[in-house]
């Protein structure tokens, strides 16, 4: 590296990086990235990577995107922040009113937090509250899907079943359930991913016969089950979803952290099925990738449990950064290009490109189980070497992309602004790691099945 990088050496010691046992950098080099542009990020000699993961997904319209830029520069010299409690401000005002009017049925009321976990946090503590409000104080168990992930604080970890991330974590966890998913994979000989998503809906309707009483609420990543490995499932699913927790009175939550803001095809994924959540939580996407920002809608009937005059009935959760008037601005600026540019009809004639050019991997003799939706494409290799995950993301970045594979699973998650070029690279660079790996795997490994 030509600049001066001398702290480069120091962020191993000084910098503990998240999701990443730092032993492993001992030989794997931590990436320095000295500027983004676009779909690339580039580092201190000017090699460039193709971020096709969209920096874990929360890019939609490329780094450095001027027109977020100039709208945080905006609210910069206007507010930078003020508390949200007793006070407030035109961004989260315009941003709330906006989401609402987005948003699938009546969800008219946003409370806001900072990052994903925390949003799924207040979704869960709210619906319990709200049944506590209502005199059903029993309702205190949530619901989610095998192999589903919403975050890693403790609340949002204990709804999370990803062995990596909660096993060691177990004994300080809420003793939840999880219900079949409706994942397509596991679909018998003969049937379709319909017949899947009944199957695994017959399964939580059985459960919530009988536990309805003690279950707050349900929660669930729509359509596509990131964290575990883009795992996709059918639309029928949420809507026999919303009919059992209708049946049961029970809450049903979307996740829709990583799936939210376009990346299935719709502004939000719950459209597909033509449904409306109690809750729908939001983030990575919500400022392009700009800032930390979550919130939470919810309905008038939840909204209305909480209003009363007796202040314990209130939902007195808080963030420091609740609302932060620069986050809410590059949301705004989010929802702009999303209104401008048509970016959902402009991401559907992208989609349909990159499936022409995705044939040669479709066709490859080890993958296995290709799937898109959207814009999320994945795949997994069967038979995959012990450290493959690791050493497919070393092959790719020597090709120019970003790819970070989970477990056998190989996906892209790519920024809307990807052109035909871009995706020529994509598939090409994917292809010459995945042959590199697959006839050279080096390396024992203890894989590293993280996101
Ligand atoms: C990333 C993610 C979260 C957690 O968000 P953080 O900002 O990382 O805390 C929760 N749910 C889903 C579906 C996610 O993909």
């Amino acid at each position: 590296m030509s600049a001066n990088l001398d702290w480069l050496q120091r962020s191993k010691q000084a910098v503990w990086h998240p999701c990443t046992q730092m032993k492993q950098h001992e030989t794997l080099p931590l990436v320095p990235i000295a500027r983004g542009d676009g779909v690339w990020l580039e580092d201190f000699d000017g090699k460039r990577y193709l971020d096709a993961i969209s920096s874990w997904w929360v890019n939609l319209f490329g780094h450095a995107n001027p027109r977020i830029g100039a709208a945080i520069r905006q609210q910069l010299d206007t507010l930078e922040h003020v508390m949200l409690a007793g006070f407030t401000h035109r961004p989260v005002v315009e941003l709330s009113e906006r989401l609402a009017s987005l948003a699938p049925g009546e969800l008219g009321h946003c409370f806001y937090g900072s990052d994903g976990a925390s949003a799924v946090e207040i979704a869960l503590k709210m619906s319990f509250h709200s049944w506590r409000n209502r005199g059903q104080a029993g309702k205190t168990r949530f619901v989610s899907l095998q192999n589903s992930y919403h975050g890693e604080t403790l609340g949002a970890l204990s709804v999370t079943d990803v062995a990596i991330f909660s096993d060691t974590y177990a004994p300080l966890l809420r003793q939840n359930v999880q219900v079949p998913s409706p994942d397509w994979r596991t679909a018998a000989p003969g049937e379709s991913a319909q017949d899947v998503a009944l199957r695994a809906a017959a399964v939580l309707e059985a459960h919530l016969a009988e536990h309805h009483a003690a279950t707050a609420a349900v929660i669930v990543e729509p359509l596509v089950q990131g964290a575990a490995g883009m795992a996709m499932y059918h639309p029928l699913y949420l809507q026999r979803l919303r009919q059992i927790c209708d049946r049961y009175a029970v809450h049903l939550i979307a996740d829709e952290i990583a799936v939210g803001f376009g990346r299935t095809g719709t502004l939000f994924a719950c459209e597909q099925a033509d449904i409306a959540p109690d809750f729908l939580c939001l983030s990575k996407g919500i400022t392009g990738g700009f800032l930390p920002l979550s919130v939470v809608l919810t309905t008038p009937a939840v909204y209305a449990d909480f209003y009363d005059d007796r202040v314990a009935q209130g939902f007195l959760h808080s963030h420091s950064y609740t609302g932060n008037p620069l986050a809410c601005s590059a949301a705004l600026a989010v929802l702009d290009i999303f209104a401008a540019d048509d970016v959902l009809a402009g991401n559907r004639r992208k989609a349909d490109m990159l499936n022409r050019l995705v044939e040669p991997l479709k066709n490859h003799p080890r993958v296995r189980h290709f799937r898109q939706t959207g814009m999320i494409w994945a795949f997994d290799i069967d038979a995959a070497p012990p450290a493959f995950a690791r050493q497919l993301f070393a092959a790719a970045m020597r090709r120019g992309i970003l790819l970070r594979p989970i477990g056998n699973t190989v996906y892209w998650m790519p920024p809307y602004i990807i052109e035909e070029a871009h995706m020529r690279l994509l598939v090409e660079a994917t292809l010459g790691a995945l042959e590199e790996v697959l006839t050279h795997p080096g390396g024992e490994g203890d894989e590293t099945v993280v996101p």
